[in-house]
């Protein structure tokens, strides 16, 4: 935790706006949002943090490409 407490901006690259939410950053990536390299959370703003959630509707479909990819 904390991240967001420590004015953390949104870690998708070319976004500089705000942290609202912090994420293990497992989770963000695969979900289509280009993060940059963050360690183990990514902090994301109001706008990504959507993209995300949308993106996450369909996390099984993204685990599923990216298993065949290996
Ligand atoms: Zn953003």
């Amino acid at each position: 935790m904390g991240i967001i407490a420590k004015g953390a901006k949104c870690n998708v690259i070319g976004c500089d706006k705000d942290g609202l939410r912090s994420l293990t950053t497992s989770k963000v990536e695969g979900t289509g949002l280009s993060i940059s390299g963050v360690g183990k959370k990514t902090a994301l703003c109001k706008e990504h943090y959507k993209e995300w959630k949308k993106a996450t509707k369909d996390e099984r479909d993204v685990e599923r490409a990216r298993y065949d990819r290996f």
